[in-house]
Parts: structure tokens; sequence; C-alpha cells
């Protein structure tokens, strides 16, 4: 299963924001873009500005960025977003967030969205009582998601729950920190979805 492996910070310096993929580091005074706002490279400082089709590009790299997803899976989500019914990008959207590992992260588990990746696929969690160890797996209302009972106890999931305890869950889940347990209660609409994406832009690229 292929991921990412580059540098991180050189991603939100690229999108020109931040897009918190390293956990608590984001919130503090050693993020890279706060330290260097500008696109990495030798050209960094020298960005032009951007064509209609530089900025759908951009989006789509931003969204696959902040979820951690590569071309291929992203463009199969997307043409999966296509078939189903309502709007392509609110679809997209809600394809992404309802990815097991994003589940795992917005429900306190992960500090950040490789680290929720990273557990799931270190076998520690149990989707309606079975072990799922794929990042990727689509979550549906009624899903009852949770730490393997051997692995609970450990001290790396103490540190993530001191850690996400005061982070807002959002309303389509019920996340409990002492059972390290996270139910999914409804599918979210778009507008429960704070991901900082022009879904339209995405739309448009992967239309022409
Ligand atoms: Fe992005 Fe976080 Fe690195 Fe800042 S610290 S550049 S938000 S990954």
């Amino acid at each position: 299963m292929a991921r990412y492996i580059g540098a991180v910070c050189r991603l939100c310096r690229r999108e020109g924001g931040k897009l918190f993929l390293k956990g608590d580091r984001c919130f503090t005074a050693k993020c890279a873009v706060d330290r260097r706002p500008y696109a990495p490279g030798q050209h960094g400082k020298s960005r032009k500005k951007l064509s209609e089709y530089g900025l759908q590009l951009r989006e789509k790299q931003k969204a696959k960025r902040i979820y951690g997803v590569l071309e291929t899976p992203f463009r199969n989500l997307y043409a999966e977003a296509d078939r189903r019914k309502g709007t392509a990008g609110d679809n997209l959207l809600i394809l992404l967030e309802t990815r097991l590992d994003n589940i795992v992260y917005r429900g306190g588990l992960g500090r950040s969205r490789t680290e929720a990746r990273q557990v799931v696929r270190h076998n520690h969690i149990l989707v309606n009582g079975k072990r799922v160890n794929i990042p990727s797996y689509q979550c549906k209302p009624g899903d009852v998601i949770e730490i393997r009972e051997k692995t609970r106890g450990i001290q790396r999931f103490k540190d993530i729950i001191e850690t996400t305890g005061s982070r807002i869950t959002p309303e389509w889940l019920e996340s409990d920190r002492e059972s390290l347990t996270i139910k999914v209660s409804d599918v979210p609409t778009r507008d429960q979805i704070d991901t900082v994406v022009e879904e339209r832009l995405i739309v448009e690229l992967y239309s022409k």
C-alpha cells in the first residue's frame, strides 16, 4: 500500500497554507509555513500567478495531501463520486471523510491523519468487532470503530487522548475517549466538513 514518505512540511509550503499534517507541531511556532511562508525550492520566493489549470491542479494536490491519498486512489474516488447521485464535488469530500483513517483522526484516536493511518495499519482497530487494517475502508452510518482491547491500555493511546481530548468531534460522529470508541451516526454533509478545499476546481480539472 503506497504512501508519501517525503518531507510533509514541504507540502504545506507548496500549497501556500497549513494542511495540518503533523499533529501538535502544526500549532506551534515550529510550523514551517509560519517560519518560511513561501514555496520550497530555489525559485520558491518568486512564485508566478497561476493559470486556471494551475489553480485546479493545486486544489487537487491540496485535497490529496490533506487526506494522504495518492493520485490513482484519488482518481478512483473521484470516479466513484461522479457515479453517485448528487454533486461530484460534495460526494468526493464525503468519500474522503468517511475513510477509516480519517474517522480515526476525526474521532481523536490519532493526532494527525498520518498517525491515524498508522494506527489502522498496525492492527489496532476493530470495526463492528472485526479487525480492519485498511486505511481507505469506507465506513457507513451505524459502524462502531474501537481500539482493540489488547492494545487499549498502551501509553501511546494515553498520549493521543491527552492531546486530542479538547478537539471537537464532528456532529456526524460520536466519540467516547474513555472507551476509545467512535460511532458513525450519519453520513456527513458538505457543510459539516471543515476541510478548506474548493472541490469545484477539482471537478473542473477531472472533467476536462
Ligand atoms: Fe504543515 Fe504542520 Fe508542517 Fe506546519 S507543522 S508546515 S501545518 S505539517
